[in-house]
């Protein structure tokens, strides 16, 4: 059986995301496809989805017009649809936001049960990179940070995975895990792969 697994392809860093699951399927030695996505009608096919890092303001208003969150909504009640959510895609995973997030009326998933604060991290530090030490892992992972959201309350029944200056960056909460970091722009596939092998 060949496992499919969506990119949402609407802005941001679809392409990188792309290659790192290729590669990360073929390291595996596991059949399966990795495919674009759009347009409503494909969310539905796919056994694991990604949503990129970007800029969640515009991710979300085109992912509602085209129908998408309503469609993941569907998929993640009906069949725990696996979703991995890095930077805006943590930001739209999220049940409740900020008062950026409320200033924008950018529409929230809610499949998180978390509150994400946008660029978190404020001025100074727009962009970083940092040797993350994550529950999963024995080894620290180098997470890239990019006016980086991050987690302000997380419900009990979500794990942490990652904390950096007292916020949270890394949380698993069913099938889903969001990360305020992007593991796509680094070599490092530890990630692809966990979230492959955890859910897939
Ligand atoms: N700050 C952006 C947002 O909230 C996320 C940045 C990113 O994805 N690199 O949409």
């Amino acid at each position: 059986m060949t496992t499919r697994i969506g990119v949402i392809a609407i802005q941001g860093d679809v392409e990188e995301h792309v290659i790192a699951l290729e590669k990360t399927l073929a390291e595996r030695d596991a059949q399966g496809e990795v495919i674009k996505i759009k347009h409503r009608g494909i969310v539905g096919s796919c056994d694991a989805l990604v949503i990129p890092g970007g800029e969640s303001t515009t991710i979300g208003r085109l992912m509602q017009r085209e129908n998408i969150l309503a469609e993941i909504k569907t998929a993640v009640e009906e069949c725990e649809l696996p979703i991995l959510g890095t930077c805006a895609g943590m930001v739209l995973l999220a049940k409740e936001g900020d008062e950026e997030v409320a200033k924008t009326g950018q529409p929230l998933l809610g499949l998180m049960d978390v509150k994400v604060k946008r660029n978190a991290f404020g001025r100074q530090r727009e962009s970083f990179e940092a040797l993350l030490p994550m529950s999963i892992f024995e080894a620290p992972f180098p997470a890239v940070f990019i006016r980086a959201p991050a987690l302000t309350r997380a419900s009990e029944d979500v794990d942490v995975l990652a904390t950096f200056d007292t916020l949270i960056v890394a949380a698993k909460h069913r099938d889903m895990i969001a990360l305020s970091f992007h593991p796509e722009l680094t070599e490092d596939r530890r990630i692809h792969h966990y979230f492959l092998e955890t859910f897939l």
